[in-house]
Formats: C-alpha cells, sequence, structure tokens
C-alpha cells in the first residue's frame, strides 16, 4: 500500500474524497482510457479525477489502480 490507494474503497464518491486527500487529482492517469459516457459523449482521461465535458459526470479511478479500465468509477454529476 506504499501509493496510499485504498482498493477497499468501492463508491466513486469516496474514491473521489481519498484521491483528493492525497493531492493527486491532478495527476494523470497510467493509461489515458477513453470514457464513453452515459449521456453518449466520449473523452479522454486526462487526470484520474475528470468530469464529463458534456454531462459533468465525475469519473474517477485511484492512480495504482489507472492501468484498468475496470477501476474507472462514477461519482456523480459534477461530484469533483
Ligand atoms: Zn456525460
Amino acid at each position: 500500500m506504499s501509493c496510499g490507494c485504498n482498493p477497499d474503497l468501492k463508491d466513486g464518491k469516496e474514491l473521489v474524497d481519498h484521491v483528493k486527500s492525497k493531492g493527486k487529482d491532478h495527476i494523470a492517469p497510467t493509461v489515458a482510457h477513453v470514457i464513453r459516457c452515459e449521456c453518449g459523449e466520449t473523452f479522454t482521461l486526462g487526470t484520474v479525477i475528470m468530469n464529463c465535458p458534456s454531462c459533468e459526470m465525475t469519473y474517477v479511478v485511484t492512480p495504482c489502480g489507472s492501468h484498468d479500465k475496470n477501476n474507472i468509477k462514477l461519482a456523480g454529476i459534477k461530484y469533483a
């Protein structure tokens, strides 16, 4: 657990709070995943916490889990 990420956090809102508390919300993920948002927008995840440019749904992934698209969570509209 050297990076401080907590894989037990399943809720997107908790993940946002956790990543922000570590001051890592503006770092780039290991892989720049392409997100297909539920609103129909497609965008590239440039930071580990990012809002959809269309509907502002907040997407979050922990820095250490950011290689795997399955680790990306939704935190709600404009949560970040
Ligand atoms: Zn969207």
